[in-house]
């Protein structure tokens, strides 16, 4: 099946995608769990360490003003990236869930009252769950969920739950378990009409398109440095100014104080009061330089050549007996979550595993999903750009194998 775009130029900038795994090259579609690095970031968190590691923001000496300006200059490159108009409205967090724990805490809780309602996506990561339920029960308020476990999502009754008025709507932007992606700028411009302030997890968008919060036009923004090629134990929170500037700090300590005395401390300004201790200074500049990679790749043609891959793997798997995909809607990133009459997920993983193919079998973080699907869990192989048909061909043919191996 020809294809414009030529995996094997990027392949060569992935170390981990030239290894072997029980005793077979790695056939790595566990990108929606996390991505691989390509060089040029695993090489700035070691020159980072090899040549300027120093503490940030306390600038008495030259290494710590040399990583203060690079860590710095991440911030400035993400919000360019994304469309944010100031630095201050980043906040460097360990994370996605850190992101929306840190909302739920500090923006959500204060204003929770009982009675209150928060509406949640029936298809969201756990982490866009748990947070609000935990919130929800300290205050006594109450959750709706917009039903999406098909991939789709019935826009009128978004707006029907819109109308009782929740607190905030907390959005995913892509599904990690479907790979569907949702309207979010509608969405978003619903809620913003009904005067519902908007969160969206954008932990599984990021990795496959650029987004703008311009056009987006949501409160918050959530998302994960490692699925965006970048490393683990960072990420970041987007919010608007003046949202951020009504919230109390959520965690006290050093970094996020202008002055402190047993008299009260007066805290400083944004983004670094919601920054308490000593960040993660090379996680920082590692996502620093998977961003600048992804900043001078032509991402539409990865986005191409990620729908092929998903059309490819879709057709290949079709005419095996018994695979039966997950409906995950009209528009969705390169991710299939199925099931194989007969054969268990995890022993599905298992045996693909010992072929070098990399997949997730379980309920993908995403529980109440699955309790919808009526189903405990599911396969699910998630491309990235570097994945060639090839690797797809491959998996449909160690699914073949399993199956045939049954009868
Ligand atoms: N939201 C979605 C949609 C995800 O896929 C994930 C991770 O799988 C998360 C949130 C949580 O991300 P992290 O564990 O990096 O905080």
């Amino acid at each position: 099946m020809p294809t414009e775009f030529d995996p094997s130029r990027v392949r060569r900038e992935f170390p981990i995608l030239s290894s072997r795994v029980n005793g077979q090259p790695l056939v790595y579609l566990d990108n929606a769990a996390t991505t691989q690095k390509p060089r040029v970031v695993i090489e700035a968190i070691s020159q980072y360490y090899k040549r300027y590691n120093a503490n940030v923001h306390r600038a008495a000496h030259a290494l710590s003003a040399q990583a203060t300006t690079a860590f710095e200059q991440v911030r400035r490159n993400l919000a360019e990236w994304i469309g944010a108009t100031s630095t201050d409205e980043l906040i460097w967090t360990r994370g996605t869930t850190e992101a929306i724990n840190l909302v739920a805490q500090s923006y959500l809780r204060p204003r929770l009252k009982a009675g209150d309602r928060i509406l949640l996506m029936e298809c969201s990561h756990h982490a866009n769950i748990v947070p609000w339920q935990m919130v929800a029960e300290i205050c006594g308020a109450e959750i709706d969920v917009l039903p999406c476990a098909d991939g789709e999502i019935d826009l009128e009754l978004f707006k029907r739950l819109l109308s009782r008025q929740p607190q905030l709507a907390a959005l995913t932007h892509t599904s990690n378990a479907l790979g569907s992606v949702f309207p979010i700028e509608q969405m978003c411009a619903l809620a913003r009409a009904a005067g519902v302030p908007t969160l969206v997890d954008g932990a599984q968008a990021l990795p496959h398109f650029d987004i703008d919060l311009a056009r987006l036009n949501c409160d918050f923004y959530a998302f994960s440095g490692h699925k965006l090629f970048g490393p683990t134990g960072i990420g970041a929170l987007w919010a608007r100014r003046a949202l951020l500037e009504s919230m109390p700090p959520w965690q006290g300590g050093g970094e996020m104080i202008e002055h402190v005395s047993f008299a009260g401390t007066r805290f400083a300004g944004l983004p670094f009061r919601f920054e308490a201790g000593t960040p993660d200074i090379s996680g920082v500049i590692g996502l620093g330089a998977a961003i600048d990679y992804l900043r001078i790749q032509d991402r539409e043609s990865f986005e191409r050549h990620e729908q092929q891959l998903l059309q490819h793997a879709l057709a290949c798997c079709a005419t095996l007996p018994g695979f039966r995909p997950l409906n995950a809607g009209h528009d969705r990133v390169s991710l299939i979550s199925f099931l194989i009459d007969g054969l268990h997920p995890q022993d599905i993983a298992l045996w693909l595993d010992q072929q070098g193919i990399a997949v997730r079998a379980g309920h993908h973080c995403a529980m109440p999903l699955m309790s919808a699907l009526g189903i405990p869990g599911s396969v699910r192989a998630s491309f990235a750009f570097y994945n060639t048909l090839d690797e797809v061909e491959k998996l449909a043919q160690a699914l073949d194998q399993l199956i045939r191996s049954q009868h």
